[in-house]
């Protein structure tokens, strides 16, 4: 595929601004970090509209997830990034006696951030403000799919920043596509992980670096330790929040046998008490983001035994918030990650074959595990492999700026958020630097007998 001449232009144009230098100096990176800062406290109730009418995001949450978490994480990184930006002073080696050596995080260049639609202001921003911090230009590719937030973000960008540091092109999979094609310096990806597969083929092509902040299926452990009223309150929080259409959401439960049916009661009535009798009058529970994903997601229903919830409405693309029993491994909601409001419950009889059969399962983005027991939270993290975990609550590590966030496996690669957004976006440039004199002849030809007395230095060290 060639790349629409536009698009080249838009590079080229990034390329000769992250030439000219004018983005590496610190108080240009504050200057761009305080101007997006103000540009989105000024746009707050429109960030909130925009995401209303996508797919009706309670504007609470919009505020909590899109907006606060960024406000958050620029504060952050204007703390800290006098300190990031500094050359990091390392011991030097004796062999290469006398030297200094320093490590000097190098800005990319040009950087393409590709972002998902379920966050979709706080996941297309949240990657550039490492990139902005980092002394990198960007152009920004939001989801297709959320017309009105991606018109905002594009609008907000274009009104505040010059197209030849920040811009945003919208469009969908062969804009995309197009954009991959391109020269870039550094690639940002935010999405499934099929399309994760693609990003990551066109990077290899130009040897491009890559994050990949992909998805899959994130279990949530509950033994019969656990406290079953807190474990239910934000397990119904992290799982319903954005209507489940959260990449770390729990995307199902596992649970000891033991407290299975007393956590399906409790998880019941904290559905009823957050969302009230019926959760599609609720203004706190948002809807599916287009057609295809609630067909998908209804479809899911067709064979389950539906043990709350259940109803949905197309027209509104509403689904209930959905608890789903007796469940197993082979059924197909199991197959795929859901990403929806539907929670199939399993169950385990014992710690160690629930963590045979996540291990048996791809890396995921999240765990979480629920107990009151050390010896059992030891074991779960010690016996399993994911992105990130939370032991005894759901989601909330990604809100933390000193936790880098990001997959392993199929989950993804790399990270970011606070310092790990700011490395995300540079080159770790090792320098060493040495002075004319003294020039020590030990390591120049002829060798004679320096064999010797080079063995004898190597035995020292
Ligand atoms: P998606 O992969 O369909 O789309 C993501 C982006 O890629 C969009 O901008 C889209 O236009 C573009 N795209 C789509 N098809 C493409 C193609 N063939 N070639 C090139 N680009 C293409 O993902 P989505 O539906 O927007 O988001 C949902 C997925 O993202 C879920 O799997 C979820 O778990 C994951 N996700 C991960 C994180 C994370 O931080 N790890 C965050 C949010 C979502």
């Amino acid at each position: 595929m060639t790349s629409p001449p536009h698009l080249e232009t838009l590079v080229q144009r990034q390329k000769a601004f992250f030439a000219s230098g004018q983005t590496r100096p610190l108080n240009f990176r504050v200057q761009m970090l305080r101007r997006l800062q103000e540009a989105i406290a000024r746009e707050e109730e429109a960030i909130m509209a925009a995401l209303a009418e996508d797919f009706g995001k309670p504007p609470f949450e919009t505020y909590a997830t899109e907006i606060a978490i960024l406000q958050s994480e620029i504060k952050f990184m204007l703390r800290h990034l006098p300190q990031w930006t500094k050359p990091r002073r390392v011991k030097s080696s004796f062999l290469n006696f006398p030297s200094s050596d320093a490590i000097y995080a190098e800005p990319y260049g040009v950087s393409l951030v590709i972002g998902a639609w379920n966050y979709p202001f706080q996941l297309t921003l949240s990657p550039m403000l490492g990139a902005l911090a980092a002394g990198c230009c960007a152009i920004l590719k939001p989801s297709e799919l959320t017309s009105a937030t991606s018109g905002l973000t594009a609008r907000l960008i274009q009104e505040h920043f010059p197209p030849e540091y920040l811009t945003v092109v919208q469009g969908g999979p062969q804009v995309s596509q197009a954009l991959l094609e391109l020269p870039f310096d550094k690639i940002f990806f935010t999405g499934s992980v099929p399309v994760g597969k693609i990003v990551a083929q066109a990077a290899a092509k130009q040897l491009i670096p890559v994050t990949l902040e992909l998805g899959g299926k994130s279990p949530c452990l509950i033994d019969e330790t656990a406290n079953l009223s807190v474990a239910a309150k934000r397990i119904v929080w992290g799982k319903f929040l954005n209507a489940g259409q959260t990449c770390v959401a729990p995307d199902y439960l596992l649970v000891q046998e033991s407290v299975a049916a007393p956590l399906l009661e409790k998880l019941t009535q904290t559905i009823t008490q957050f969302y009230g009798p019926l959760p599609a009058q609720s203004p706190d529970f948002a809807r599916i983001i287009n057609d295809r994903h609630f067909q998908r997601l209804s479809s899911l229903l067709d064979h389950a035994n539906v043990y709350t919830g259940g109803q949905t409405d197309a027209a509104s693309r509403y689904i209930a918030p959905t608890l789903l029993s007796n469940i197993t491994w082979e059924h197909p909601i199991m197959q795929e990650e859901i990403f929806g409001p539907l929670l199939p419950v399993l169950t385990y009889p014992s710690l160690p074959q629930a963590i045979q059969q996540i291990n048996a399962r791809p890396k995921p983005l999240a765990l979480y595990f629920f107990s009151e027991s050390k010896k059992a939270k030891e074991l779960v993290l010690h016996q399993t492999s994911c992105g990130g975990m939370c032991l005894n609550d759901t989601i909330s590590h990604l809100a933390n700026p000193h936790l880098p966030f990001g997959g392993v496996g199929t989950s993804g690669q790399g990270n970011y958020h606070g310092k790990a957004s700011f490395d995300a976006f540079s080159h770790q440039k090792s320098v060493l630097m040495k002075p004319a004199h003294p020039d020590l002849p030990l390591r120049y030809p002829p060798y004679g007998k320096k064999l010797n007395w080079i063995k004898k230095a190597f035995k020292w060290l």
